[in-house]
């Protein structure tokens, strides 16, 4: 006689919010019926967004939302790491320091006095920083916010033990996979697809809009023929550095494009190494 079934216990899932707006984070309580499906395979063990309630670690699967803008988070994504058997990073700012990174450009301090009555209370790290530059990731998700659809594949694949089927092609092919006309070509509206990641599906040319970016660069992006093509439609040197400079500006691809001669406050050229590195924490 056989004894008591016992059902296989499930993987572990835990979401962490780094500094972000939690709008990634969202996409995944967003996909409604899938959810019940997700949560009939998973565990849901950390998740604030959802649930006060918490399974203590180690997790088999940690999606992580959110850049590093603090000493405290510099250490506590360590943390996370260590609790994580699988890491995935999710949405542009955990992959690329998000539109909080334009202050890497700039001089953090002289931000805090302008944009805060009392700036001596707040402890902040002169960048924002993707996660992947502190600890190992084994998977980036790209986008502001991601997309649910590349979700629910990734979660899948993890739990299946494959590899997800996330292409690394640029916008341009699903937009041309929609037969949208192109609004670049036809109409002279600037658009960042040929050089933007794919994962949206083309939705902004989709609506005859140009595409800025929010997936970052796609693999081998040429960023020197896309500026060469933004310049022939008539921008001016620091309209095509602000097209580059949104959620993604940090990003190894949109971080330097070459531009010519652009005002002081946006030129690349005001990098520098002590502008770079993290600032003492204020007492
Ligand atoms: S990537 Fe965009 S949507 Fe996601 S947390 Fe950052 S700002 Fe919000
Ligand atoms: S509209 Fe933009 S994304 Fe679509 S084909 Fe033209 S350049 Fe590419
Ligand atoms: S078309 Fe470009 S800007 Fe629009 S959602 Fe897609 S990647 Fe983002």
């Amino acid at each position: 006689m056989s004894g008591p079934q016992h059902a296989a216990p499930r993987p572990s899932l835990a979401v962490w919010k780094f500094a972000s707006c939690d709008g990634c984070q969202l996409t995944l309580l967003d996909c409604e019926d899938e959810l019940m499906a997700v949560t009939d395979r998973v565990e849901i063990a950390y998740f604030l967004e959802a649930s006060s309630a918490v399974v203590e670690g180690p997790y088999d699967l940690s999606l992580v939302e959110g850049s590093i803008t603090t000493a405290v988070d510099a250490e506590r994504i360590k943390e996370v790491r260590r609790q994580s058997r699988t890491l995935i990073t999710i949405g542009a700012c955990a992959t690329a320091g998000g539109i909080q990174a334009l202050r890497n450009f700039g001089d953090v301090e002289e931000l805090l006095r302008i944009v805060y009555a009392t700036p001596e209370f707040l402890s902040t790290l002169g960048t924002s920083t993707p996660i992947s530059d502190h600890v190992e990731v084994d998977l980036e998700l790209r986008g502001c916010p991601i997309d649910r659809r590349q979700l629910l594949e990734v979660i899948g694949a993890v739990l299946a033990g494959r590899k997800p089927a996330i292409g690394d092609h640029s916008v341009c092919v699903e937009c041309k996979a929609r037969h949208n006309t192109c609004v670049l070509v036809a109409h002279g509206t600037p658009c960042l697809g040929p050089v933007t990641h794919a994962g949206c599906g083309a939705l902004c040319p989709s609506f005859h809009r140009g595409c800025y970016g929010c997936f970052g660069p796609s693999e081998g992006a040429d960023i020197a023929a896309m500026t060469s093509v933004l310049r022939a439609q008539g921008m001016s040197e620091d309209e095509i550095l602000r097209l580059f400079h949104t959620f993604n500006a940090w990003s190894e691809g949109f971080r330097e494009p070459p531009v010519g001669p652009v005002p002081v406050a946006l030129s690349p050229s005001r990098l520098s190494p002590s502008r770079l590195s993290p600032r003492e924490d204020r007492p």
